[in-house]
């Protein structure tokens, strides 16, 4: 006890203005990388890293502020590669699934969205996310200060693709009174269409082209094909990434064939084969399991057509006060359900149905991609209806663990590798000299079980040291 009061001192020290350096000591550090030094040192010279390594490696001077994390762990931040700055983790920002004008019109969502450009944030850096890639949304997403002013140590990392390339588009439900000048989908309906679209994405700011790759109807595969490779092609000539949901095997291979550099998702429908291992190895793409997302949106609607409310894992307090509230009340879209579903239960069942087979073949095709070496990265796509900002990234880390993933791979596909795959490896993601000082405190030992990351401690971001208790959200 009296151990932990000196660390408590000394860290409240930490808290208040930096001296030049600052050092971690006594801890395991677990760097990203898949290496591990017992005993080591982490020394800060303002919001880099200065060195990382064993107490010969990181001699300390008598200037150096000493924190003395002796019995606990240091990782890297976590990296998220898959959220939504536009979607709110309740149905309220998904009005292609269901909508109640009267009860949650979307406009106003959006303006309570754009009003606190912290508001992910928060629960980001509480939960110890602190870099997301935001793989798809309104143009806002990419030019407002949620997303473009995030070099501060309040904000967690941030890459966005914006508005999504695709054949499914579903403007109608986003683009409404004042928001029909801000298209979230960008058509797939020409060749000259898709070079403009990328065109227009670049000129946004966009980190990255992003396709929505719906599984192509009949009789428009080898057209909407031929626009897929159209499209790698021109985010190929315009320096972007190009990343690509597609969650069908077919789909996924071509995805893979115009040059995809990260698959936001699972392939959910058969198991992988050597072509698609070839094709993923080929291009030193990402895959980003996103195992949880699927369950949880049938998880939303079950509670709507109930009226009961979804139960919430949120270890660490962290997840949105007023999306709580609405998740809390499922009764007030029980009408506009039954308007939608016409009160029938088939179409309902079937969704369960489905989910339970994708996740059978999700942690199958997650193990595949494991063995043949192929890059994993964690992803949660936070934002989706109980998907939530923050907590989710425990959820997936925790399933990929179930899947067959061993700690030490989830610890890389959650950092240094999903650092690396949203464009931000050379910035953050591993604990390694120049990097910036983005690093968590674990009590537990996140080599043992994966779970070890709900006993977050202390979240640094840019050199800046906070109590997880001073970080969370309710
Ligand atoms: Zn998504």
């Amino acid at each position: 006890m009296q151990m932990r009061s000196i660390v408590a001192a000394a860290i409240l020290l930490a808290g208040g203005p930096l001296s030049a350096r600052e050092a971690l000591v006594g801890g395991t550090i677990i760097d990203g990388t898949g290496r591990t030094i017992e005993n080591g040192v982490v020394v800060i010279d303002r919001s880099r890293l200065a060195c990382v390594g064993s107490a010969t490696e990181c001699p300390l001077d008598r200037k150096t502020r000493r924190i003395d994390v002796a019995g606990k762990f240091v990782t890297p931040g976590l990296v998220d590669a898959h959220v939504h700055f536009a979607q709110t983790g309740w149905i309220d920002g998904r009005p292609d699934g269901l909508e109640d004008k009267a009860v949650y019109p979307y406009e106003a969502t959006v303006a309570a969205l754009r009003a606190d450009p912290g508001r992910w944030h928060r629960s980001y850096l509480c939960s110890g996310v602190t870099a997301v890639l935001d793989t798809g949304g309104a143009p806002w997403t990419v030019t407002g200060p949620q997303t473009r002013d995030t070099d501060r140590s309040d904000r967690a990392h941030v890459r966005a693709a914006g508005p999504l390339i695709t054949h499914g588009g579903r403007n109608e439900f986003y683009a409404y009174g004042s928001l029909k000048d801000e298209p979230m989908f960008l058509p797939m309906e020409s060749a000259a269409q898709v070079r403009a679209d990328v065109a227009r994405l670049k000129a946004m700011g966009a980190a990255a082209i992003k396709v929505w790759y719906l599984d192509p109807p009949k009789g428009r595969e080898d057209e909407l094909d031929a626009l897929l490779m159209e499209t790698g092609a021109a985010a190929r000539a315009a320096g972007l990434p190009l990343i690509v949901h597609a969650t069908e095997l077919r789909n996924a291979k071509m995805a893979l064939r115009a040059g995809a550099h990260l698959l936001v998702h699972s392939v959910e429908d058969a198991p992988v084969d050597a072509e698609f291992l070839s094709l993923l190895k080929a291009n030193d793409a990402a895959y980003a399991p996103t195992l949880v997302v699927g369950r949880n949106w049938s998880r939303a609607t079950l509670s709507i057509a109930t009226g009961e409310a979804a139960t919430i894992d949120d270890p660490n307090r962290c997840a949105d006060t007023a999306i709580m509230e609405r998740i809390g009340k499922p009764q007030a879209l029980h009408a506009a359900f039954l308007k939608d579903w016409g009160g029938k239960v088939t179409p309902f069942a079937r969704r369960f149905e489905a989910v339970g087979r994708e996740a059978y073949v999700m942690a199958g095709n997650l193990r595949a991609v494991r063995d043949a070496g192929g890059r994993i990265v964690l992803a949660t796509d936070a934002g989706n209806p109980l998907t939530l900002h923050g907590p989710s990234v425990n959820w997936e880390m925790e399933a990929m663990q179930a899947a067959g993933m061993t700690p030490t791979e989830i610890i890389v596909a959650a950092t240094g590798a999903a650092a690396r795959a949203i464009g931000l490896g050379e910035a953050t993601g591993t604990l390694e000299r120049g990097k910036e000082a983005d690093l968590l405190v674990l009590a537990d030992d996140p080599r043992k079980d994966i779970k070890a990351f709900r006993s977050l401690t202390h979240v640094m971001r840019a050199g800046v040291l906070k109590p997880q208790s001073d970080l969370r959200v309710r």
